[in-house]
């Protein structure tokens, strides 16, 4: 049998925890004015936001202003985000086009995206101190080019012309023996010399569905056609496709944070938009279209590869200006992918 006086100060606890439970309620019913803003759940994919190729490209330029000192030189924009490129120049980072801007005293970086095998070959000719920060999954389809041509296989390339990706990974083998794919249309129309020696490669960041129809194409016309042993679209990019495929059902809108020229922010936003969630690609909440964006029960909001996660908490800080906000996190796998610095910044 218990204690009588030890059973009576329980009941007294008890009575206390259920009144500093109810509090809150009280609070915000008795305290405060029911919101008068329209509810919004904002429903935020996972993952999102920065890969491990981008997050190790901004640590190498980092580190390079530890090691060297301000200005370091970056070929080309780190990662495509402006947000990103603007905080590194304020560190002492700076953004050129070409390796003839980078003085001789210098030391210069080379972007996330990969580089034409030029572009060291003439830093090396100017004796420049250079780090590469080329993502190691670009570069993986780099050397499968180069094996490709050793074999002596012509590559068809599906990718986007122009992309630095592309530009980077055609400047692993000699001109002529490489072409750029970038539709169904291409696959369907292409003429090759010798439909017995081809293989195919593509660029890291693209739709995966796309890409599918595009293979789908190449091999029913050329059936001997040398297929990459493991998918060179990346993890990042089919991941963050997937899980705006997992939420889409639930959005009436969708927000991409990402740049206009990031390849894999604008393929999340046509993902969306091919399930039928009406989707816009901004760079951050300035540039909400609030007349676009209504009165939605649902916006979902993610982030390509390049985007930081500031900019999502400024995005629903801004919803949270004209709406009530529920905010929920999609269910995910976490990512632990993680790659290995330069040695020459960590030794
Ligand atoms: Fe590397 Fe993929 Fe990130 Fe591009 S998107 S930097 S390929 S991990």
């Amino acid at each position: 049998m218990g204690d009588p006086q030890s059973g009576e100060l329980a009941r007294v606890h008890r009575k206390g925890l259920l009144w500093l439970q109810a509090m809150p309620y009280i609070a915000c019913t008795v305290g405060e004015p029911e919101s008068s803003l329209p509810r919004l759940r904002v429903l935020i994919a996972a993952p999102r936001g920065f890969c491990a190729g981008v997050d190790r490209a901004i640590q190498i330029v980092e580190l390079a202003l530890e090691r060297f000192g301000a200005p370091v030189y970056v070929r080309h924009e780190i990662v495509h985000n402006r947000f990103v490129v603007d905080r590194l120049r304020g560190l002492g980072a700076v953004f050129v086009d070409e390796l003839d801007e980078v003085p001789d005293d210098r030391p210069v970086v080379f972007s996330a995206h990969g580089v034409p095998k030029s572009v060291p070959a003439a830093a090396q000719a100017r004796n420049l101190v250079y780090v590469d920060a080329t993502c190691p999954l670009v570069s993986k389809v780099h050397r499968q080019a180069e094996r490709l041509i050793e074999d002596g296989r012509h590559i068809l390339f599906i990718g986007h012309a122009g992309h630095p990706e592309v530009i980077g990974t055609f400047g692993q083998v000699p001109s002529g023996s490489i072409t750029l794919v970038e539709t169904v249309e291409d696959a369907e129309a292409i003429a090759v010399a010798d439909p017995e020696n081809l293989a195919f490669l593509t660029q890291t960041t693209l739709s995966v569905d796309d890409t599918a129809a595009i293979v789908d194409a190449l091999t029913r016309r050329f059936p001997a056609i040398r297929t990459p042993r493991s998918e060179d679209i990346c993890y990042a990019t089919s991941n963050r496709q997937a899980a705006v495929k997992a939420i889409a059902g639930k959005c009436d809108r969708m927000l991409v944070i990402g740049a206009p020229n990031s390849s894999n922010s604008l393929r999340l936003a046509e993902v969306a938009e091919r399930l039928g969630v009406p989707a816009r690609l901004i760079e951050r909440a300035t540039d909400i279209d609030w007349d676009w964006l209504g009165e939605p029960a649902t916006v979902g909001i993610t982030a390509g590869a390049s985007a930081p996660e500031v900019l999502v908490r400024e995005v629903v800080d801004a919803l949270r200006s004209r709406f009530e906000v529920r905010e929920d996190e999609a269910d995910h796998q976490p990512e632990s992918i993680t790659f290995k610095l330069p040695r020459e910044l960590v030794a």
